[in-house]
Order: structure tokens, then C-alpha cells, then sequence
């Protein structure tokens, strides 16, 4: 690949943590100035499992500004994406701690998604001599079953999506619905449409939010323009907004001696890392979420190990469904960022511990 300096393999995996403001005293302490590090306040240390430790990471970002957090965790990624590397974004932590707020935000506080988004039609303007398809889908994945958040709510259970090997280790997945998008707009639609089916697919939306893992990926081909003597080259910037109702509905055809470049990125919004809290919980959710979350931390530290080594581990991609639809995503000199995201309040010292346990685990 052409990454530049900051794409060193010691860098597949960027892990960072964001602390979210709190009407509490924080229980816990940076560094000063550009924070690198964290670790417990003295005052609350003496009761807490793990109380000397301190925590070093790639980024430490505090507080309620979207913009800096995009830049030093997410923007290199989708440029990644954009030159056709595999990208992957991950927000990780217990629920309430702000995975959605940073994912997605508000109006008001722009998430990584908006964000990326505009990004990605800014650089397909300044690149003109490439022509490029963008097609996004939205899923979740709720008990080890994936649905798709974009087909009406009765066909997404009726047919959950099913996860096929494919040629050259290729992973697809079917019936899943992929939009193509050509504007900002059309992504914003995209994503009301599949916020929406999530709610009324469920009752209790707020348990289930926090219980499932929530998929949006765009795929992102391109390719040359034609040049004198071929086809002229199409007057808009992409292929017009049909709706295919399978994968590869629209794509873009390699023209005579120039391929299509294609790749992923992906921005997942995953299940509360809590501990079960209900008897319901510790059981059969409560299971699936530990195991999937426990096999994702195992992947992305195996995968950073075998990077950072020259090693090549197995790696447990089949152990649960996200980590299985991600494989062709995370493997190969795919890029990836962790955002663990943290309640800095007292009251929540034992699962923020546990969320840096995980952070480091996979540094
Ligand atoms: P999660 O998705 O992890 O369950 P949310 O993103 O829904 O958590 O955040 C819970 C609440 O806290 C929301 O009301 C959200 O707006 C707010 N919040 C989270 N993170 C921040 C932040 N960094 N700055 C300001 N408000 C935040
Ligand atoms: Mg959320």
C-alpha cells in the first residue's frame, strides 16, 4: 500500500478513549496538557480493584466537541478508505457513556458518521479524474442474528441476513439492502430510514439499543475516467441514486486496462460493555454480547500482535457474527480505530476500569 509515514504497521490498531463532561467530580486523572495517559484519583484509588495503574494510549479526548475527536481518531481512517484500503471504527464502552454521541451525534454535535460522510463527497469533488459509486448499508446484530435496519421491519426478521463465504476469503452477506448515495442528503435519509426501523422493530428500544451492535458501512468503488476515444465519461459525479435491491445491484464496470478499486469502511456503534445487570441479561443476551465483545477484543489484540510482530496467530474471526461479516474488513492492511468511551463519574469506576482493561488489551 501508499500510506503515508503515519501508516506504520505498529499503527493498524489506533486506540483511543473519550471522556465524557460530568455534573460529578471526575474519578479520574490525565496527563496535562496533549493527554496521553490516565489513571484513578488518589482520592478513589484505595477502593478500586486496580487502583496504581496507569492507562497509556494513542488519544485521550475530553469532553463535548465532535470535531477533534473526528480528526484524531476517524479522518485518516476515511481517507484510508477513500484510496481503497479497508476501514474500520469501532465505539466501545457501557451504556450512557457516549458511543452514539460520538458515532453519531446531533444536530448540533456532528458525529464521526456525518462527518465521514462529508468528507468523502468533498474528496470525490477534488478528485476528478476518478468516478466513483458510493452504496451504504445499516444493520444490527441483536442475540448472534443479523438484521438488516433498511428492509421494512417485517422482512428484517423474517429473512435475517445470512453470512456466505466467498471467493479469495470475500464474506457476503445476503439479503442485505445497499443504497446508493450521491449526496449528503441521501445519506441522512439512509440513516433516519434505518433509525427508524430499529424503534418500531422493537418495544423496548432503549434495552435493545444498548444490547445489540448497530452496523453502517459504505462501500466505496471507483474508478478512471475514460479518456479521448471511449465512452464520454457520465455528466454527473456517480452513477444516479437506483436502488439496488441486492448486493452488486450497481456497479462500476472496469473499463478496457483499468480496474475497479474497491473498499469498506465501516463505523460500528457496538452493544454496552456492562456487566448483566438482570437475571434476563445473564442469560441468553447476556451471553451473546460478553462473547462477542470478548472475541472482537481477541481479533483486534491478535491482529495488532501478528502486525506489530511479523507473526501470523490464528485469529478467531468465526467466534461471533461481527467478527465474522468484519473479517475481509479487519484483515490485511486494513485500518483500524477503537474509540473507548467513558463515564468519567465516580459511581462508575468498576465498568470505566474494565473499559480500559479492554482498551489496553487490544493496544
Ligand atoms: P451510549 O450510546 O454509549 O449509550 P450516548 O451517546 O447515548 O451513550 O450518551 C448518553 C447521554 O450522554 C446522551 O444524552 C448524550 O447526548 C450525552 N453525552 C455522551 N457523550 C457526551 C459528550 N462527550 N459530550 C456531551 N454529552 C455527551
Ligand atoms: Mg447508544
Amino acid at each position: 500500500g501508499h500510506y503515508g509515514a503515519d501508516y506504520g504497521k505498529e499503527d493498524k490498531v489506533l486506540v483511543s478513549i473519550r471522556i465524557r463532561p460530568t455534573d460529578a467530580a471526575s474519578a479520574w486523572r490525565t496527563t496535562d496538557g496533549v493527554p496521553k495517559s490516565i489513571k484513578l484519583d488518589p482520592q478513589y484509588a484505595k477502593s478500586a480493584a486496580t487502583p496504581s495503574q496507569e492507562f497509556q494510549f494513542d488519544e485521550i479526548l475530553i469532553g463535548s466537541d465532535n470535531k477533534p475527536v473526528y480528526n484524531a481518531i476517524a479522518r485518516s481512517h476515511v481517507n484510508a478508505a477513500m484510496d481503497g484500503y479497508n476501514a474500520v471504527i469501532f465505539a466501545y464502552g457501557q451504556t450512557a457513556s457516549g458511543k452514539t454521541f460520538t458515532l453519531t451525534g446531533d444536530e448540533e454535535h456532528l458525529g464521526i458518521i456525518p462527518r465521514a460522510m462529508k468528507d468523502i463527497f468533498a474528496y470525490i469533488r477534488r478528485t476528478p479524474a476518478r468516478e466513483y459509486l458510493l452504496r451504504c448499508s445499516y444493520l444490527e446484530i441483536y442475540n448472534e442474528a443479523i438484521h438488516d435496519l433498511l428492509a421494512p421491519p417485517s422482512s428484517a426478521v423474517a429473512h435475517p441476513v445470512q453470512i456466505q463465504g466467498a471467493a479469495g476469503g470475500g464474506v457476503l452477506l445476503a439479503p442485505l439492502r445497499e443504497e446508493v448515495v450521491t449526496s449528503l442528503k441521501g445519506v441522512h435519509e439512509v440513516l433516519r430510514r434505518g433509525a427508524r426501523n430499529r424503534r418500531t422493530a422493537s418495544t423496548d428500544w432503549n434495552e435493545r439499543s444498548s444490547r445489540s451492535h448497530s452496523v453502517f458501512r459504505v462501500v466505496i468503488e471507483s474508478r478512471e475516467r475514460g479518456g479521448a476515444g471511449e465512452e464520454p465519461a457520465q455528466s454527473g459525479r456517480m452513477t444516479p441514486g437506483t436502488r439496488p435491491p441486492t448486493p452488486g445491484g450497481a456497479m462500476l464496470q472496469a473499463r478496457a486496462g483499468r480496474s475497479v478499486q474497491m473498499s469498506v469502511l465501516s463505523l460500528i456503534d457496538l452493544a454496552g460493555s456492562e456487566k448483566a445487570t438482570s437475571d434476563k441479561e445473564r442469560t441468553r443476551e447476556g451471553k451473546y454480547i460478553n462473547t462477542s465483545l470478548l472475541t472482537l477484543g481477541t481479533v483486534i489484540s491478535t491482529l495488532a500482535e501478528n502486525a506489530a510482530k511479523n507473526k501470523s496467530d490464528h485469529i478467531p474471526y468465526r467466534n461471533s457474527k461481527l467478527t465474522r461479516m468484519l473479517q475481509p474488513s479487519l484483515s490485511g492492511d486494513a485500518r483500524i480505530s477503537v474509540i473507548c468511551t467513558l463515564n468519567p463519574d465516580p459511581s462508575a469506576i468498576a465498568e470505566s476500569t474494565s473499559t480500559l482493561l479492554f482498551a489496553q488489551r487490544i493496544k
